[in-house]
This record gives C-alpha cells, sequence and structure tokens, in this order.
C-alpha cells in the first residue's frame, strides 16, 4: 500500500519581506487590526452604582437597596449583577415608583470617571495600525447606560439591560439581562455582527458580573482588564490596573496588545496633554497563615465550648 504521506506536498506561500502599499486610505483603514474593546460600566467607567443612584432618586434609601440586593446575591436568586433589574421588575417599592424618565435621569446623576471621551477617541482613532471598536456591556439599565455617556458613546455601542413599558412609562417586563452570562451572549452577538475573531477582544471589568465574561474571552485567548482588587476577578483577568481616569485602562491595552514599552506610553500620554505622575507597578501576595492545630488539642477546645 503506497505511503500516502509521503506523496503530500507542501506549498508555502512566498513571504513579504515588506510593507504591502496600500493605495487609497480606504485600503489603509481596511488594513488595520481590528479589536473589540468592551467595558462593564458601574466602578470601571463611574465611581458609583446605578442602583444606588436610582434608589436616591426614587426616594427609597440607599440602605434599603443595599440590604435587598447583598440579599439577592448572597442567594444567588438571579444572575450576579443582575438584582437592580430583578428589583425594578418584581420589587413592589420600586416597581410602584420607577417610571421610564427615572432612568434616564439617574444616569445624568451617574459620576462618571474623567476621560471616558479621550479613551474613546484614543483606541478608535489614533492607535498605528489598530483600531478598537468601543462597546459598553452592563447589567445596569440601558436607559440609565445611554443618557450617563451621551455625546461620548454612541447608543448602539451601549448593551445593557432591556424592559418594556407600557404607556404610563411604568415597567412591564425583562427583555433582555446583560448580567453575568448575559455578557457572554452580547460578546458573541459583536463577533458574529463584526466578523472579528474571539482573540481579537478585550474585556474590561471589575465585579463578579464580569466573571463569565472574562473566563469566556481568556478561554478564546482575548486579553482581559480587571479594574479592581476584585477577590474573584483579579485571579482571572490577565492583568489588573487600578486609576481614577477612564485612561489607566489604555495602559495595559498599549503594552499587552500593541506591544509599546512605557516610554512609548508616557510620550503618547504627553502629546495629548497628560501626565502619568505615578505608576506602581505591584504584585501583591495576600496570605493568612495559622498555626496547625493537632487533633487532641482540636477534640479538647471543642469540649470545652
Ligand atoms: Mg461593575
Amino acid at each position: 500500500m503506497p505511503n500516502l504521506r509521503s506523496g503530500w506536498v507542501c506549498r508555502t506561500m512566498p513571504q513579504l519581506n515588506h510593507q504591502p502599499e496600500f493605495d487609497t486610505m480606504a485600503e489603509k483603514i481596511a488594513a488595520r487590526k481590528r479589536y473589540i474593546f468592551a467595558s462593564d460600566f458601574d466602578h470601571t467607567l463611574s465611581f458609583n452604582d446605578s442602583g444606588y443612584v436610582l434608589s436616591e432618586l426614587l426616594g427609597i434609601p440607599t440602605s434599603e437597596y443595599e440590604r435587598k440586593a447583598t440579599g439577592m446575591a448572597k442567594l444567588n436568586l438571579v444572575q450576579q449583577g443582575g438584582e437592580l433589574a430583578y428589583l425594578l421588575l418584581h420589587d413592589p417599592e420600586f416597581r410602584s415608583r420607577v417610571r421610564r424618565e427615572h432612568l434616564y435621569e439617574a444616569g445624568k446623576r451617574v459620576r462618571l470617571k474623567p476621560n471616558i471621551d479621550l479613551l474613546y477617541r484614543f483606541l478608535s482613532e489614533d492607535l498605528e495600525g489598530y483600531r478598537f471598536d468601543f462597546y459598553v456591556i452592563s447589567a445596569g439599565p440601558v436607559e440609565v447606560l445611554r443618557s450617563a455617556l451621551e455625546g461620548i458613546i454612541p447608543p448602539e455601542h451601549i448593551y445593557g439591560t432591556e424592559f418594556e413599558y407600557n404607556d404610563a412609562g411604568e415597567i412591564e417586563r425583562i427583555l433582555q439581562v446583560t448580567a453575568g452570562y448575559g455578557k457572554v451572549a452580547v460578546i458573541d452577538q459583536l463577533l458574529e455582527t463584526l466578523k472579528t475573531g474571539p482573540d481579537r477582544i478585550v474585556y474590561a471589568g471589575d465585579g463578579s458580573s464580569d466573571i463569565h465574561v472574562m473566563l469566556h474571552v481568556n478561554r478564546r485567548d482575548g486579553f482581559t482588564i480587571a479594574v479592581s482588587q476584585n477577590k474573584y476577578l483579579a485571579p482571572i483577568a490577565k492583568r489588573s490596573v487600578i486609576g481614577d481616569s477612564a485612561l489607566a485602562i489604555l495602559v495595559p491595552i498599549l503594552e499587552e496588545v500593541m506591544g509599546w514599552d512605557s516610554v512609548k506610553i508616557r510620550e503618547s500620554f504627553e502629546a495629548k496633554g497628560l501626565l502619568i505622575q505615578q505608576w506602581d507597578k505591584v504584585q501583591t501576595d495576600t496570605l493568612t497563615i495559622v498555626p496547625i492545630v493537632a487533633p487532641e488539642e482540636e477534640a479538647s477546645a471543642a469540649l470545652a465550648e
């Protein structure tokens, strides 16, 4: 029997040893490396939580919102981050008070991190050979998000929890919850629509609602950034960054995706009139060490109780 393998011919394409030439600007743009940059909203692009802002606006004490939301999180009743959506639909106090216009107003009261506009512009226009389509994916109501980011990020680039309303502006039902695994569904939808590979995703988030999506992005060779020291999230994310400016998120992207060094990063910030005043690279191992208790000591301690 002939050895089929020996008959294989391996053909390779001649390697280009020069930069291809582009005739038009359109061709140049098409040849850029296209990535999706997707970001959480609460505490990643803002300082406060939409749920607290909305509770205050509705005249419900924030302590009451916190009690209900943390109680639900402990029960794992809904996807992590979906607590506000559940309360707006099912909690009599929230449901009876909230109207669609409150969600818009709450968005205007959210305290945004500075320089989100610069982050958007930097990623979508300015990077040598790279282009990032900037999307926001949050468990918060989409009206809150679009209102908070009005004039900064186009509304069609913002995905949040969607409700259906009646003529009086009251919430009738939930159409989509973009919390927990709901964020994975949005990422997959974006990949399909934009015809981009899963290794071309960068995701930034800060909390438990981002765990599913970060595991999903990492597994398919994407890049993940934790914008907090959340004990569940920081070990999953490929990089962590803490900073009061939204531009802090840009630093690990420039380093890890684009391969820029710190000198080039500082220079590019300075060209935009910004100074990186403090840049501490810290790797922190958190340990709790306790003495080993011998079985007999453990037994006598139990008897003494
Ligand atoms: Mg968050």
